[in-house]
């Protein structure tokens, strides 16, 4: 019986209504799986993200989305054996596979961590400072973000089938918006068979992630403004899927990742003695067989001194040399084969065309040597690399051989390189290697309007480095023009594509209960017990303490300066302090004014509050003199339980104020409080 994939839709999984498409093997082109959509209710399926998926992640925070992502990335990373193994039907060698699968349950985890570090444990997030807008200060803006409340539509490329989802569904889902995932048809099963193992760990709430194998039909006629549409492919797709009449008029979000032609850029202070040579053709040749070149990231275009052109191809030919070619099964193998017969006919005709002002200086487009595997019925192709003399033809900066094919170009001096690497008309990504930092900097600000990442490899970063081809969680992935014009990943800044931001303009009091982050000139409550004494679940937003005055003497500025050692004059000599115009004379320390502050504060006696973790946002407002008198108003500002933790951050708004009221400093001060002793 031969194995239908099927789609996971409305909490179930269904089988098409026909007998499906055949997949077949790219290694030796026996049938892998069959697929097809037909039958399944695509309207259904946006309506269940909407109604059960979006208020099932609506009511967890980012702390517990967070954490059931780390659940789900360790569970998979348990049981990724049986991954690899499929992929190999992909075409894929293990050190493929490892990108693909490490790396998409590498990017859920680093999302997991990201987004209880960096995000509250709330249901929306705070952007930027609060702005006045009235003198007075009781009416003010903040802008906030809010989780959109449509389904985030991920339609993806062949080449990453775990990977590319999983970077996809990982800041949807922080952002408590649900997906419905489209993988490429070619190597689907392999998406079906991790998205089966997410559905039967039972870790994801119900409707928060389906399932669509096969073609998307009519999915995009069922959207709307809430929705978002993320889409990696061919620009010819990209651009079909742009006229959608519902991606022109419904003012959902559409961002692409298409075709790129990325370049590496060998510095003009490189010679082949330095090992930056060396680093240079060796990322060169991994880049053009990894996945077998199959990587939106990969090089296309490896732009050398002209030079150095013949020492750069004499190179990277020796090193291609030894990369054997055929059944990922086999231990002896490097590169793996295409994903499937179609796609390695479409390299070849691309090869075909870039012929047309390239020649060709290593490898045979229609020969090549296979290991383990029959060289006609999988989809194998020989590395090729060609050279183009002229370097301002066309075809090499635009015609992308989407497999283990690069053009080497020759540039007569950096302005040049930066020039031909624009001629790819916006790409992912460049690299540059080069020795000299001062030299980098000036290409890299060349290269950046054109680039969504640049790498700069040489031989002080190249052991930590994670390579040209490799996109991270942390950065940004997408480049401008032609590669699409997106941008995914990149931290917290992936998680808020998936949100709306709104600015809100009221009252202190009503941002603060809108943001639930305490705003200067909201309520404060000042109650009988010391807020240093409540622990986390009695603590409220706006219970402050006032402490003080306390007077400043000579005498304290004296014994601060002897007792740190910050003899600085202006807190030591009366007359180098008379003639600094800010001061006038002697004034206290500005860490002797927090010390005191603190010193007004603090409740003494073991309490539920545990540390204290640092300040943020510390200024010195107004010079502090001998006889000042200090008081400290200390708010608290905002609780953030720690999830599986019995403490929780509490940050606190402190401003000390002089004897006619005039803030002489302001931060936030940072502690870990307690929760409730039952809680904990
Ligand atoms: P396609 O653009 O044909 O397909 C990409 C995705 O879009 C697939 O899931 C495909 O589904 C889907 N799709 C195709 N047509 C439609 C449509 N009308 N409506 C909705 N969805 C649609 O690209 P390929 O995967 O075939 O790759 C072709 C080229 O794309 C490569 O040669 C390369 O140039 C580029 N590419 C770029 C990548 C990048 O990351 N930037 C990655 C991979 C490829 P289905 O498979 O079911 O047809």
């Amino acid at each position: 019986m031969s194995n239908l994939l099927q789609s996971y839709v409305e909490g179930r999984w269904v089988s098409p209504g026909d007998e499906g498409t055949p997949l077949l093997s790219a290694v030796d082109g026996h049938e892998v799986a069959r697929i097809s959509s037909s039958g399944v209710d695509l309207a259904a399926m946006v309506d269940y993200a909407r109604r059960v998926g979006g208020p099932a992640l609506a009511a967890l925070t980012f702390h517990e989305r967070a954490a059931l992502l780390k659940q789900l990335g360790m569970t998979l990373m348990a049981g990724k054996a049986e991954f690899y193994e499929l992929s190999r039907h992909t075409g894929a060698t293990d050190r493929d596979s490892a990108v693909d699968i490490d790396g998409g349950f590498g990017t859920v985890l680093s999302y997991s961590s990201k987004a209880r570090r960096e995000l509250p444990n709330d249901t929306i997030c705070l952007d930027g400072d609060i702005e006045q807008l009235g003198k007075k200060g009781t009416f003010l803006g903040q802008h906030i973000y809010t989780s959109r409340r449509g389904v985030a539509v991920q339609i993806n490329a062949f080449n990453f089938p775990v990977w590319g989802f999983l970077e996809k569904l990982a800041p949807a889902f922080i952002a408590g918006v649900p997906s419905i995932i489209k993988p490429a048809s070619q190597t689907a099963y392999l998406t079906e068979l991790v998205f089966r193992r997410i559905i039967e760990s039972g870790i994801l709430p119900e409707g928060s992630v389906q399932l669509l194998c096969g073609s998307a039909r009519d999915l995009l006629d069922h959207l709307d403004g809430q929705d978002s549409v993320a889409f990696t492919g061919s620009a010819d797709t990209a651009a079909t899927l742009r006229a959608h009449p519902t991606v022109v008029s419904s003012g959902l979000r559409f961002t692409a990742e298409a075709d790129s032609l990325n370049c590496s850029i060998l510095g003009p202070d490189v010679s082949t003695s330095d090992p930056e040579f060396d680093l240079y053709v060796k990322q060169l040749v991994t880049e053009m067989t990894v996945k077998a070149g199959q990587k939106c990231t990969a090089i296309r275009r490896a732009l050398v001194p002209e030079n150095l052109v013949d020492d750069v191809i004499r190179a990277a030919s020796e090193r291609l040399a030894a990369i054997t070619v055929g059944n990922p099964a086999d231990e002896s193998v490097r590169m793996g084969a295409l994903a499937g017969i179609d796609q390695r006919d479409e390299v070849l005709k691309s090869i075909r065309a870039l012929t047309k002002s390239a020649t060709i200086v290593f490898g045979d487009p229609d020969s090549v040597e296979v290991v383990g595997a029959d060289a006609v019925s999988g989809a194998f192709l020989s590395p090729i690399l060609l050279h183009a003399a002229d370097k301002t033809a066309p075809e090499p900066h635009d015609i992308e051989a989407f497999g283990p094919v690069s053009t080497i170009i020759g540039y007569s001096d950096a302005a040049d390189a930066v020039a031909l690497a624009a001629r790819g008309k916006g790409s992912l990504v460049a690299s540059l290697v080069t020795k000299d930092a001062e030299l980098a900097g000036e290409i890299v600000r060349g290269l950046a309007p054109f680039h969504g990442r640049v790498l700069v490899l040489n031989s002080e970063d190249a052991r930590e480095s994670t390579g040209h081809g490799s996109p991270l969680p942390v950065l940004v992935h997408g480049g401008p023009g032609r590669a699409g014009g997106g941008e995914e990943l990149g931290g917290i800044r992936g998680v808020l594509h998936h949100m709306q931001r709104t600015a809100v303009q009221g009252t202190p009091d009503v941002l603060t209960a809108t943001g639930r982050r305490w705003v200067t000139g909201a309520r404060r409550v000042q109650g009988e017990t010391h807020p240093f004494r409540k622990d986390l679940g009695e603590l409220r937003i706006g219970d402050t303490i006032v402490g003080g005055p306390r007077q400043v003497t000579r005498a304290d500025i004296d014994h601060f300066a002897e007792f740190t050692g910050d003899t600085f004059y202006a807190h030591t000599d009366p007359e180098a302090a008379a003639a600094n115009p800010l001061f006038g004379g002697i004034v206290a320390h500005g860490y002797l004014v927090v010390s005191l502050a603190a010193g007004l504060f603090v409740d003494p006696a073991p309490g539920p509050v545990l540390a204290n973790f640092g300040v943020d946002n510390l200024r010195f407002l107004t010079p502090v003199k001998a006889e000042d008198s200090l008081t400290v108003t200390l708010t608290a500002k905002q609780i953030t339980p720690r999830q599986s933790a019995d403490y929780g951050e509490v940050r606190w708004d402190a401003v000390v104020t002089n004897q006619n009221d005039e803030p002489v400093a302001a931060y936030d001060v940072l502690t870990l409080v307690a929760k409730p002793a039952a809680s904990a």
